[in-house]
């Protein structure tokens, strides 16, 4: 049996990779921090799909908990894929960040997916497939969001750095750089708002969850098999580095 984590996969574009790779075959561990009802929402549509999930609290935050999550029975047998998802962006302008801010944002975006990685990396697959979610303002930068874009950017560059140091031995290591995505990242948006950011976006439409979940499915499968260390941008078009 093939097992997949997902972290952070009670909503959002984690709920859609969960079903995804769900239906992909693998079955599922998803975790999630604060929303546990959404988390069994996600479990029961799994498994009325006909595959085996199971959700785990786990904030990324918190060594113990994130030591927790590496004794459960389905990792410590073995993790062919892991997603890390999880992610936080609490809008504050660049010029009022604080050092609290910073460090909290790094500590969940960041570290938070290095200590998931560290914790289950003795029991990942031989061909594991590591898939992280980082974001199109970890290469642009965000006057609205320097912490976000500077986790982003360090998620991003060590995964990268994960990639070449893991190559050797059959794992690997992709990044989804998303644009604008519908989830509750975006629920504060105004009418018009979302209508802006619809023009703003060449392909005229802000991306859906399952748009990412597909990219998602492509790394994690065998038909990106010559793959690894990509950063892959799913934006619409919204910007082309
Ligand atoms: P949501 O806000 O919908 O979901 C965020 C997820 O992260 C939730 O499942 C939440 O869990 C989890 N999470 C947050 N903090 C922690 C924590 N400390 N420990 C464990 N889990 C945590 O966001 P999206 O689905 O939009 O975002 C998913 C990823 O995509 C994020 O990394 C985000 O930065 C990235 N992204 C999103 C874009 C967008 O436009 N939506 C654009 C670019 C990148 P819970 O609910 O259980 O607390």
């Amino acid at each position: 049996m093939r097992t997949a984590l997902v972290t952070g996969g009670s909503r959002g574009i984690g709920a859609a990779a969960c079903k995804r790779l769900a239906a992909d075959g693998y079955r599922i561990l998803v975790t999630y921090c604060n929303s546990a009802k959404k988390a069994e929402m996600v479990v029961d549509e799994i498994r009325n799909m006909g595959q085996d999930a199971v959700a785990v609290n786990c904030d990324v935050t918190d060594s113990r908990e994130v030591a927790l999550l590496a004794t459960h029975p389905w990792v410590a047998e073995k993790i062919d894929v892991l997603v890390l998802n999880h992610g936080r962006y609490d809008r504050v302008q660049a010029t009022d960040l604080q050092l609290n801010q910073l460090r909290s944002t790094m500590e969940t975006n960041f570290e938070g997916a290095f200590l998931v990685w560290k914790a289950v990396q003795p029991t990942l697959a031989k061909d594991a497939r590591i898939c992280v979610i980082g974001s199109q303002l970890g290469t642009r930068g965000s006057s609205h969001g320097a912490d976000y874009s500077a986790s982003k950017a360090a998620l991003e560059v060590w995964a990268r750095s994960l990639a070449q140091a893991v190559a050797s031995q059959g794992q690997r290591v992709n990044i989804i750089a998303p644009g604008f995505v519908d989830t509750d990242i975006l629920a504060g948006d105004s009418t018009e708002k979302r209508r802006n950011r619809e023009q703003e976006v060449p392909l005229k439409r802000i991306g859906t969850p399952e748009d990412i979940a597909s990219t998602v499915s492509f790394l994690c499968g065998d038909d990106s098999s010559y793959i690894t260390g990509a950063v892959i941008h799913v934006n619409g078009g919204l910007y082309l580095p």
